[in-house]
């Protein structure tokens, strides 16, 4: 199920864009490999692994599911630090657990998001509640990692709780299709989430057969992911499937129109993550949970986090501690 539903034809419609806007074509079309991730969770990921020019300012894509799990088998990723960037959690099925070395936390369930500034450093563990574990369910979910300027990778943590109800709603010209903004502006409208690096960060449900065609901001990147079903993209119509990645080339709209049929079971829509962002155009130098602009400012990284200076987990929340040390090879 798609996290929020609603009727489209009572909320606020997106215009079209004018006649004289240019919709962007499609550069690439990428298919995310798949990647064992924490406790040994597989994603899908359609970068990075491409020229990340191309997603400039993000940095990383990880595709949760949706998979159902039997009693027992969910995971997640156990006590790992961060630092120089931003992680932005939205869970469309099932729920993930957030603990913290601030001693911060909460649970995520369908429809939220959780955006966590790391900034200067962080310990955290996010993982399927207990009870969730031990029951088995659906569970999807998405991460995206926003970069920080070099300004701001500094910057203390700090979290962004965005429930489900908080997500700004709107449909598309015709009420064919739902969006979600969860973050930046769409059109004239804003959603909750306030990000440091300006982007867009939309979820849309697009009705089989329906077309979805929007103004852009111009100097942001665009990338449309598909979490679900498929459909159509660009004045070209170049198709893409689930676990696809469309990059668009320069222009001031996008086009999306979803298949007639949408084949895969007990889905009516097609789902896709928009996401666009000013780039930020500076040296990225990265490993593992760390994404500083220099070599020395990584080594720097894993000395301060070997020093407990990102944090120090409690003794009560050992029975995760082993690891944090794993986490460094993400
Ligand atoms: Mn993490």
């Amino acid at each position: 199920m798609p996290a929020v539903t609603a009727d489209t034809l009572t909320l606020p419609r997106l215009a079209l864009p004018p006649a004289e806007a240019r919709i962007r074509a499609v550069r690439k079309v990428i298919t995310a490999h798949r990647q064992t991730e924490g406790e040994g969770f597989v994603v899908r990921r359609p970068f990075p692994g491409m020229d990340l020019s191309l997603a400039d300012p993000f940095l990383l894509l990880d595709h949760m599911g949706a998979v159902e799990y039997g009693p027992g088998e969910a995971k997640g990723a156990p006590w790992h630090p961060h630092r120089g960037f931003e992680t932005v959690t939205y869970m469309l099925d099932g729920a993930f657990e957030h603990k913290d070395s601030t001693g911060g936390g909460g649970l995520l369930t369908e429809g939220a998001t959780q955006w966590m500034t790391a900034g200067s450093g962080i310990l955290h563990s996010e993982l399927p509640p207990q009870e969730f574990v031990a029951k088995g369910g659906l569970f999807h979910g998405v991460q995206l990692w926003v970069n920080l300027p070099r300004s701001l990778k500094w910057t203390p943590p700090r979290y962004q709780d965005i429930g489900a109800g908080d997500v700004t709603l709107l449909s598309s010209h015709d009420g064919g299709a739902l969006l979600r903004v969860i973050a930046g502006e769409f059109g004239d409208h804003k959603g909750p989430g306030v990000t440091w690096t300006p982007i867009s960060y939309v979820h849309a449900t697009l009705a089989p057969g329906s077309e979805l065609t929007t103004l852009w901001p111009a100097d942001f990147n665009a990338l449309a992911y598909v979490l679900a079903g498929r459909g159509t993209v660009g004045p070209e119509s170049r198709p893409v499937d689930e676990g696809q990645l469309a990059v668009f080339g320069p222009g001031d709209a996008l086009a999306l129109r979803a298949a007639d049929r949408q084949d895969y079971h007990g889905r009516t829509g097609w789902e896709v993550l928009l996401i666009g962002g000013l780039p930020i155009r500076e040296p990225i130098a990265r490993y593992g949970p760390f994404v500083m602009n220099t070599k020395a400012e990584i080594l720097q990284a894993f000395e301060d986090y070997q020093a407990g200076r990102l944090g120090v987990v409690e003794p009560d929340q050992v029975p995760h501690q082993t690891a944090a040390d794993d986490a460094l090879d993400q």
